[in-house]
């Protein structure tokens, strides 16, 4: 049954999982409300998946990789399935942006920008898949071909978090499907609706039954069960990094390869020669594009002090210009907080960061505007006078707050920049090419931007540095993580060696 079958039950829509190519309810038929965070009202039931179904999902896929359907097409073949899931979802990719505006409180403008840019990660990968190659190896011993096989792990087990539903998910789809693997799919329980409405397309785009499952429900249900199954090969998990951290905790007990993409605390370092203009919009672009709720956020800004009061000025009243309201309005800058614990969170950073003695000089409050309506919206927030070692600046607030501390030459701003536990990423601005470089080596991140934030590409390296992760999502070597390397050796002289005697 696809979405637009699906049933409606008392005005909600009803989703359905999908395993082994099937769409079916949780064992027992248990399902979950889930909220559009705009109106703040319930919209639709999503299965809550149990320990069974994990099971079944993970034999679905198991099955699957052994499938001669799967495992022994042509690797060219392999890559026109994800080039056809690509074109699927451009061609559904308005129908797939509402539904996450709706379900996510993301920007529709942004998810129309995500929805046209995400076939390129199943075009970049698809045409990867066929270039997949082994090495023979000028081997030291005589009479001995020695070559490698790069092949498949099997069943990898995709977590994703809320904030980039669709995006997240497929930097870990394409890369995987393109080295041949098969997926149980796991999206937060605050956005399954979005991966649901993608099933059929796998289907529709010709992948055998198994090869993408998508389980629904509660991480505390299902995650164990999924992370430590024995058929499960890899775990690629984006997310929070305590949940990241017993995740990681759980796979090395089965002694399972992980992809963690975890959180954050990125400074974006503006130098006393930058243009400051530029700053300030790539300072606001980097905490309130998506309401700051993204990995990525540059929720520290390190001002050179010479500049402090004028880019402080400058800041506060774009800050003012933000347009908050119904996240579908092409007009919206600043959409709602896409869970009620999540806004709880922000806001309770607020009151930690005044209590620990920053001043607020923009927002700083639930935002009460009538635009805002009943959903939960959380006013764009800047703190100034704020220290490097306030928890304000140490911890992931994961929203639209802003922290500006002041610096006064490069090895402070690198100090503080450096001193979180987090390496996501930083942004530099300055006119000074030997500052830009400089800072490029010395900073302690996965990514980092000169003169620019918030750019990503599917042919980039993308992932973190210290807690901020492990392994790399996107770009050439990706592919990587979801294969490995087999030796094979062969005698081509046919003597039999001492066999007490190692070749
Ligand atoms: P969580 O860590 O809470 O959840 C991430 C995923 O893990 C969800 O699908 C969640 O399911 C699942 N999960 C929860 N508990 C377990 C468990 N015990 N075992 C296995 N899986 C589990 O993160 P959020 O969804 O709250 O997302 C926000 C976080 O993600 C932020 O902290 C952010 O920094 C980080 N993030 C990192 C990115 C990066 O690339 N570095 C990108 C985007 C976000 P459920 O929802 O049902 O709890």
């Amino acid at each position: 049954m696809t979405s637009r079958e699906a049933r409606k039950d008392g005005g909600m829509q009803s989703y359905k999982m999908l395993i082994g190519g099937e769409r079916l309810d949780a064992e027992g038929g248990a399902t979950f409300e889930t909220e559009n965070p705009f109106s703040g009202a319930p919209w639709a039931l999503v299965p809550r998946a149990g320990v069974a179904d994990v099971d079944k999902a993970v034999a679905a896929a198991r099955t699957a990789f052994n499938n001669p359907d799967w495992r022994k097409i042509s690797a060219s073949a392999r890559g026109a399935l994800l080039h056809r899931l690509g074109d699927l979802i451009a061609r559904e990719a308005e129908r797939l942006a509402q539904i996450e505006t709706r379900d996510n409180g993301k920007l529709i403008t942004e998810m129309r920008g995500q929805l046209k840019y995400i076939p390129q990660w199943y075009y970049y990968f698809g045409g990867l898949a066929d270039k997949i190659e082994g090495r023979v190896i000028p081997i030291d011993k005589p009479g001995m071909f020695n070559f490698t096989r790069e092949e498949p792990l099997g069943v990898v087990a995709a977590i994703t978090p809320w904030n980039s539903p669709l995006m997240l998910a497929t930097w870990k789809l394409a890369p995987a499907l393109a080295a041949g693997n098969t997926i149980v799919w796991k999206p937060s329980e605050f956005s399954s609706a979005s991966a649901l409405e993608l099933a059929p397309l796998f289907e529709e785009a010709g992948f055998p039954p198994g090869v993408v499952n998508i389980l629904t429900g509660f991480g505390a249900d299902i995650g164990e069960r999924l992370v430590s199954h024995p058929d499960v090969a890899k775990v690629a998990f984006t997310g929070g990094d305590r949940t990241g951290q017993s995740v990681y905790e759980l796979a090395a007990r089965s002694i399972k390869p992980v992809t963690l993409e975890l959180g954050g605390k990125s400074a974006n370092i503006v130098f006393g020669d930058a243009l400051i203009d530029n700053a300030v919009k790539g300072t606001i672009s980097g905490i309130f594009a998506a309401t700051g709720q993204t990995c990525i956020a540059g929720s520290r800004a390190l001002v050179h002090r010479s500049i402090h009061d004028e880019f402080v000025d400058k800041l506060v009243s774009l800050g003012k210009t933000a347009r908050m309201g119904d996240p579908a309005l092409d007009t919206t800058q600043v959409g709602p907080i896409t869970t009620r614990p999540q806004r709880a969170k922000v806001l309770d950073y607020i009151g930690i960061a005044k209590n620990e003695g920053a001043q607020c000089v923009l927002g700083g409050a639930a935002a009460t505007r009538p635009e805002c309506g009943n959903g939960w919206f959380v006013e764009p927030t800047i703190f100034t006078g704020v220290k490097a070692d306030m928890r304000i600046a140490q911890e992931e607030v994961f929203g639209p707050v802003l922290s500006v501390i002041t610096f006064d030459d490069a090895d402070e701003a690198v100090a503080i920049a450096n001193g979180t536990q987090y390496g996501l990423a930083a942004g530099v601005w300055t006119q000074n090419i030997g500052t830009a470089l400089t800072m490029s080596e010395r900073l302690e991140a996965g990514t980092i931007w000169v003169n620019t934030y918030r750019a990503v590409s599917y042919m980039s390296p993308f992932g973190g540095y210290k807690r901020s992760g492990i392994g790399r999502e996107s770009g050439l070597n990706a592919i990587r993580e979801y294969l490995q390397e087999k030796s094979v050796w062969i005698d081509m002289i046919g003597e039999v060696a001492n066999p007490f005697v190692q070749r």
